[in-house]
């Protein structure tokens, strides 16, 4: 999480609304959080706008604080913005698929090619071919070769004498009759926008009519992304992105630039330079990562979820009223865990460096430990449950052959709720959340 996030989520505990009053400062930590990711600024202007109008009168529930609750509601629309559309290459043409790559010089065009050949041969079964048409550098066209035959698919020769459009042609015509159901056309990079090339795609884009147009960019460009892709989406109908080098230590803010401006939805995410190193990308993962955390609105809707008001209540009232806390509602708080989908699932879904602080050892014994109590208490009988003190030896071995433990186990477990119930009647009322915490361990 970064320090302003965090900082954040922490602010205005108590408040129950998120309100013109609270919501600018929270949303000038967004920005910056944002701008920190390398988002394009207009973007990021865009989208605060969005996530005010979302934010306000939104209800702050349970142990949340509003910072929580507007960083999830940031995190979705993050997600929701990156996510829309359908993920894989679109094949749905009369064979061959055409698939033209763009993108500037290094982002990583022919290794995504080949990744892509890889992916439609083993997990579509495609007969697939690819061609270059970077008649500037032959180790370009060489480097296409290699990649395509670690892929396991068919490499269409190609050479500097020749003019793209014409390469673009031959290759079709090969790949027309020798039945191939996708053509991959890898293409020239340009180290900055340049006229001569642009016309050049454009007019490729013209002769192969591809069904996919995919921008190819890297990911760590950051700010300087929303101009690559202003004039890529200005000269040809794009159809999909690929965002690549998300192996690197950028916080991917390009993802939502990329997105916003060229309004096509991002398919892959290149994540090595190996050939498998191409993902299906991920919106929900990849709006933590920008906003660099875990992912907080699971955490958030397993607490709205999870925490069953009304039996909360109910149990705060008896408290309160001095009613004896017996062993049936020991049982209905493990549960009430239970339904916030366990332990660990709910250390996943916390930011990483406080996840790593909880140890996966740790929270793993104590999830053992909430399904063995909630074994033994499964094996007392109703009477036993509202009535600890009726169970002595006998009852307890009959309860731990029934659980499958020990007769100790029966007894810590006995001792445990003992000091609950003192506790309890100490507590009166209040601070059941932290009860609850508590008895995880
Ligand atoms: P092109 O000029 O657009 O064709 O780019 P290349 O495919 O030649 O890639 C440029 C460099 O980026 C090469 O060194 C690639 O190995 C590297 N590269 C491409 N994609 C990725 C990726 O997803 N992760 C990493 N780490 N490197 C990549
Ligand atoms: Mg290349």
């Amino acid at each position: 999480l970064t320090e302003r996030l965090s900082r954040l989520i922490k602010t205005m505990r108590g408040q129950t609304r998120i309100s013109e009053d609270n919501v600018q400062d929270m949303l000038r930590e967004v920005r910056m959080a944002l701008l920190e990711a390398d988002v394009a600024l207009p973007v990021v202007r865009d989208f605060i706008a969005r996530v005010k109008e979302k934010a306000l009168g939104a209800e702050v529930v349970g142990s949340l604080t509003p910072g929580q609750v507007l960083v999830s509601i940031v995190q979705k629309e993050l997600a929701a913005t990156m996510g829309e559309g359908v993920a894989d290459l679109n094949l749905a043409t009369q064979p061959p698929a055409v698939v033209l790559m763009a993108g500037l010089q290094g982002a990583g065009k022919t290794t995504t090619t080949a990744k892509l050949a890889k992916h439609l041969v083993e997990k579509r079964r495609k007969k697939v071919l690819t061609v270059s048409a970077d008649v500037y550098r032959p180790a370009a066209i060489e480097q296409l070769k290699t990649v395509t035959g670690q892929a396991g698919a068919e490499w269409f020769p190609s050479d500097g004498t020749q003019k793209p459009r014409d390469i673009a042609a031959a290759a079709y015509e090969y790949a027309r009759k020798h039945y191939f159901d996708v053509l991959l056309v890898d293409t020239a990079g340009r180290l900055a926008i340049d006229e001569a090339l642009m016309a050049e795609i454009k007019e490729l884009h013209g002769v192969l009519k591809p069904i996919e147009t995919l921008f190819v960019v890297d990911a760590m460009q950051g700010q300087d992304a929303i101009n690559t892709a202003k004039a890529f989406s200005e000269a040809l109908p794009l159809t999909g992105v690929v965002l690549t080098k998300l192996d690197g230590d950028s916080r991917g803010g390009a993802a939502l630039s990329v997105r916003q401006i060229t309004g096509a939805p991002i398919k892959f995410a290149g994540v090595s330079e190996k050939i498998d190193g191409l993902e299906v990308f991920d919106a929900d993962r990849h709006a933590g990562r920008v906003l660099g955390m875990g992912d907080i609105v699971a955490l958030v809707e397993e607490v709205q979820k999870g925490v069953d008001l009304e039996a909360a209540q109910k149990l705060a009232e008896k408290v309160k009223s001095g009613v004896e806390f017996d062993l049936n509602d020991f049982l209905a708080q493990i549960s009430q865990m239970k339904k916030m989908g366990g332990l660990s699932s709910l250390i996943d879904k916390l930011p990483s460096e406080i996840a790593a602080k909880a140890g996966q050892a740790d929270m793993d014994k104590a999830e053992r430990d909430v399904r063995r109590m909630e074994g033994i208490i499964n094996s007392m009988t109703p009477a036993e449950r509202r009535k600890p003190d009726l169970i002595k030896a006998s009852r307890k071995r009959r309860i731990a052959t029934g659980a499958g433990v020990q007769v100790q186990d029966v007894n810590r477990l006995l001792n445990q709720f003992e000091q609950m119930q003192t506790m309890m009647k100490k507590m009166r009322g209040g601070g059941l959340f932290k009860m609850m915490k508590r008895m995880g361990g």
